[in-house]
């Protein structure tokens, strides 16, 4: 078993990785830029090193993180995901200095990290891709011929993409001509490549997608799937275990074909292939990856598998713990991706000193989170601070304590999505469990909830009257 590990990332997830470290005797070692210097991850850890004071790039360069793993005497690394998860680069560095790499192999990632060499892979693998480009799209004139053949709407994606970064729907061949040079230019930026593919739009779309997990010993099997359906801009919201949209036949098919998809690669560690369902139910391979995903928690509630556990067991040479027939499924779990976000204001990041902080609890719920009361949210991360699980033996039931749970938390101070996630939670469409990655989009009067507002919002509304009324 791996003994100390480097965990390579910040906020919840880095928490989340030391945690489980330490419930399995592993030493953890944070990593923090100077910004970072009062993140809870840096407090969770056994050891913890600077950086240094670039807020960003201490994060995501290879050679000093690997060289801090070395130096710190750890034989394992953890990238979390984000930042260098998906990075090759980190994993060839890791395997040259006698690292574990806790993932799947750097040829494997950067197979999968291609969107369009997945597409090949997983059709060599006879699993059913959305129609589209083989290749990355030689030019404009390409995408036309293409997009007429297919037919629109048509999503154009940057191949290296990720994060809902890169994607954009064209309705018809002008949207497509305005998008061309937009994407490309998005992806150069974001991604550091300016290839880019085209997809058929699939109408009505459900985000299914399937956790797996797999061994050095030939051992892959599934953890079912997660409903990931609620986005906004393509970006995950909430996420459910299992999908409420799906027969159990369905489901079978789909983890099938999941362990396929990773058996077709060499797939080794833990892993998500993503499918997008259609109106008429059919299923499509949109991409694979290969780390450990936001919402892996309402897996973790529904299997009882600790998946990050399973993942150091995994890179430190062991079998998987369980048979596929030893995974049961039991009722359902939900995640809640709280943000520091104003829904109010077209989700504009809302960054700051976090006043107070009330925990939730009770039966079913979990927090991941890296927030506490007087903690200052720095502006240079993602706006993800927290996120809330929940879980319940019946979809009825689970909605019932999600609502308890999103009141029974309070974080004052910034604006985060969880009055949204209440409104979400409460819409009749939520609860009868059929919807499509349109929800949002479709809902935007889900933004207009009445918010209480704190002392420090009230005390300024007075100060400005007192001022209107003296005439000062
Ligand atoms: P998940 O599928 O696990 O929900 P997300 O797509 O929400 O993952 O991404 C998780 C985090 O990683 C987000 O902060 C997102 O911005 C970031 N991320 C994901 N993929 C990339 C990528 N290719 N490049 C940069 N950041 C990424
Ligand atoms: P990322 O790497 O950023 O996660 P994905 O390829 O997984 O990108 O797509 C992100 C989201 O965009 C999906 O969850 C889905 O909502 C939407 N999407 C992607 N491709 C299509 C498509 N062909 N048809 C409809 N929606 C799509
Ligand atoms: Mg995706």
């Amino acid at each position: 078993m791996l003994k100390k590990i480097l965990i390579a990332n910040r906020g919840e997830i880095a928490v989340r990785i030391a945690r489980a470290c330490a419930e399995m005797g592993i030493t953890s070692v944070a990593v923090y830029a100077e910004a970072d210097r009062y993140a809870l991850h840096v407090k969770k850890a056994d050891e913890a090193y600077s950086l240094g004071p670039d807020t960003v790039a201490g994060y995501l360069n290879v050679h000093r993180l690997v060289n801090l793993a070395v130096a710190t005497g750890c034989d394992g690394l953890h990238p979390g995901y984000g930042f260098l998860s998906e990075n090759p680069e980190l994993a060839e560095a890791c395997a040259r200095r006698g690292i574990r790499f806790i993932g799947p192999d750097a040829e494997v990632i950067r197979r999968m990290g291609d969107k369009t060499e997945a597409r090949k892979a997983m059709q060599a693998a006879g699993i059913p891709i959305t129609p589209g480009s083989v290749g990355n799209l030689a030019g404009l004139d390409e995408a036309l011929e293409l997009a007429a053949e297919v037919g629109y709407p048509v999503m154009l994606k940057a191949t290296s993409g990720g994060g809902g970064r890169g994607i954009r729907r064209c309705d018809d061949a002008d949207a497509l001509r305005r998008n061309y040079e937009r994407v490309i230019s998005e992806a150069s930026k974001a991604f550091g490549s300016a290839e880019v593919f085209l997809e058929k739009y699939i109408a009505s779309p459900r985000h299914i997608e399937v956790q797996i997990l797999a061994d050095n010993q030939g051992n892959t099997i599934h953890l079912f799937e997660r409903d990931c359906s609620i986005q906004r801009r393509h970006q995950k919201l909430i996420e459910i275990a299992p999908s409420p949209q799906l027969s159990d036949a369905q489901r079978e098919y789909i983890g099938e074909l999941a362990v396929r998809a990773a058996r077709q690669v060499n797939y080794l560690n833990a892993g998500t292939v993503e499918f997008l369902m259609d109106a008429d139910e059919n299923f499509y391979f949109m991409e694979m990856n290969t780390r450990l995903q936001v919402e892996h928690p309402v897996t973790e509630a529904i299997t009882g598998v600790d998946i990050v556990k399973e993942q150091i067991r995994i890179a430190s040479g062991l079998k998987l713990r369980y048979t596929q027939d030893e995974i049961q499924r039991r009722g359902f779990a939900i995640e809640f991706r709280i943000n520091a976000e104003d829904p109010k204001n077209d989700f504009l990041p809302s960054f700051g000193r976090i006043s107070r902080y009330f925990a939730t609890g009770g039966p079913g719920v979990r927090t991941d989170g890296a927030i506490y009361t007087g903690y200052e949210i720095p502006p240079y991360y993602d706006s993800m601070c927290a996120k809330l699980i929940v879980w319940a033996l019946e979809w009825d039931e689970v909605l019932d304590r999600a609502e308890r749970a999103l009141q029974d938390i309070g974080v004052y101070g910034i604006r985060t999505t969880i009055p949204y996630h209440l409104e979400i939670l409460r819409s009749a469409e939520f609860q009868s469990g059929k919807f499509n990655t349109s929800f949002v989009e479709h809902h935007p009067e889900l933004v207009n909830y009445s918010v209480k507002r704190s002392n420090r919002d009230v005390a300024a509304a007075i100060g400005a009257a007192l001022a209107a009324h003296m005439g000062w």
